[in-house]
């Protein structure tokens, strides 16, 4: 590598992921230099990355959270940083020709637009903001094809595929993709008894501190549904030989296996800041603070094949998977409305899988030609998303 520093922008730079990018970076200041940070309405930790990173530019999605931001950092002496809001001022941010890297780190399809304008501007895009290419699939990469951006997964499953397939990233040797997954806080327990779970509980994962929706996703098991379709379009890959194991541990990231049956493992603490530092660094490795495996201590790994009938996300997920075309994106939507009535206290645990099975009987199959198209099918499934919660409210 150059010793050209990479300029870096954060979207979503007050999420889990956009807090470990900056602890990675900052570890690496004669690496990386922060250009642009993105929030919705955090203006308290922002403010701090503002005054410990001196970006540019910042964009604040909602405008009152701008002008709030704005008035502080004039207090502070920090007005040279430009504070901007709303949707087009982030797509611009994703795309500014003063970045090289894009870290994609927004949670929900609220990512898609800014995180397309940073692929198609041809940047190097960290992508763990795995709701977009769940919606788009091969879209999204026949854009990263067209422009040569280079795409580096961070969702720790992906990076650890990445970091075990050939390097010329070919399929033709591999026989399957073994997508591993903690099994979440109620791993073995009956989908049945998961009623009156409540949002504090769904968020408390074992292994790995993250955002409430994503938290929510793993506890469903909807994140490794997700997970699969996004292997499938990262991978360009039939959903068919994307396998999932659970994996207590969260040790093994994922594994490849090939044709003469080698398996290729990723091994690491359940910690952000190693995929984030590899896709940084990549193809050199840097450190990424985080804490080394003692195998003897961890002593065993387990592995077990997931009980399909007792998970309907994962079902439902692996359905759009093999329907393909517009199904990812409607399972998408109604999952990302479903998930946040349920954070709202609005609907019941297990009624997640039920919104979301309602909305995928009810929309017509269609085709994913492009973007216009895929926000048409957003908006659609969200219609029906919220209509089939109107009957579960609590
Ligand atoms: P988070 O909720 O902690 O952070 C989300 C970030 O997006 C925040 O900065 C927030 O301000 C911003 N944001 C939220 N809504 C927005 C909107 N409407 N417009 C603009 N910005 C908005 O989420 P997270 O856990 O960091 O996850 C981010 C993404 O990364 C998700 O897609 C998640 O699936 C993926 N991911 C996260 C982890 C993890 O360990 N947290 C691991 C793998 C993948
Ligand atoms: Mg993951």
């Amino acid at each position: 590598m150059s010793n050209t520093k990479q300029t870096l922008v954060i979207l979503g730079s007050t999420g889990s992921v956009g807090q470990s990018t900056l602890k990675v970076v900052q570890l690496h200041p004669e690496k990386y230099q922060v250009v642009g940070l993105t929030a919705n309405t955090n203006v308290a930790d922002m403010f701090e990355q503002c005054q410990q990173f001196k970006p540019n530019t910042v964009v604040m999605a909602d405008p009152q959270s701008a002008q709030e931001l704005s008035s502080k950092l004039a207090q502070h002496g920090l007005s040279d940083i430009a504070v901007e809001s709303g949707a087009d001022a982030l797509n611009q941010l994703a795309a500014m020709s003063s970045a090289t890297t894009v870290m994609s780190a927004i949670v929900g399809a609220a990512g898609l637009e800014p995180t397309l304008a940073a692929v198609r501007a041809g940047k190097r895009v960290l992508i763990a903001n795995k709701e977009p290419l769940v919606m788009t699939g091969d879209l999204f990469m026949r854009e990263a094809k067209a422009s040569g951006a280079t795409i580096l997964p961070i969702d720790s499953e992906h990076n650890a595929i990445f970091q075990c397939l050939p390097d010329d990233q070919s399929q033709r040797t591999v026989n399957k993709i073994h997508l591993t997954a903690s099994g979440g806080p109620f791993r073995g327990r009956p989908w049945s008894e998961l009623r009156d779970i409540t949002p504090d509980q769904a968020c408390a994962h074992p292994n790995w501190s993250m955002g409430r929706k994503i938290s929510v996703d793993s506890a469903t098991m909807m994140n490794k549904g997700l997970e699969l379709i996004e292997a499938a379009a990262l991978f360009q890959i039939p959903a068919s030989k994307v396998d999932i194991l659970i994996h207590p541990q969260s040790i093994i990231h994922s594994m490849v296996e090939y044709v003469d049956g080698s398996f290729l493992a990723q091994l690491g603490a359940p910690d952000m800041c190693i995929p984030i530092a590899h896709a940084l660094a990549w193809p050199d490795r840097i450190q990424s603070g985080a804490e080394t495996l003692d195998l003897a201590a961890i002593a065993r790994l387990d592995f077990q094949t997931p009980d399909m009938a007792n998970l309907p996300c994962l079902r439902l997920a692996r359905e759009a998977a093999d329907t393909g075309n517009s199904a990812p994106a409607v399972l998408n939507s109604a999952n990302e409305i479903a998930v946040d009535a349920f954070l709202q206290g609005k609907i019941r645990f297990t009624d997640i899988a039920k919104v979301v099975e309602d909305t995928l009987s009810v929309m017509p199959e269609s085709t994913v030609n492009d973007l216009e198209n895929v926000l048409n099918i957003d908006n659609e499934a969200r219609r029906i998303a919220g209509a089939s919660l109107e009957s579960r409210l609590i």
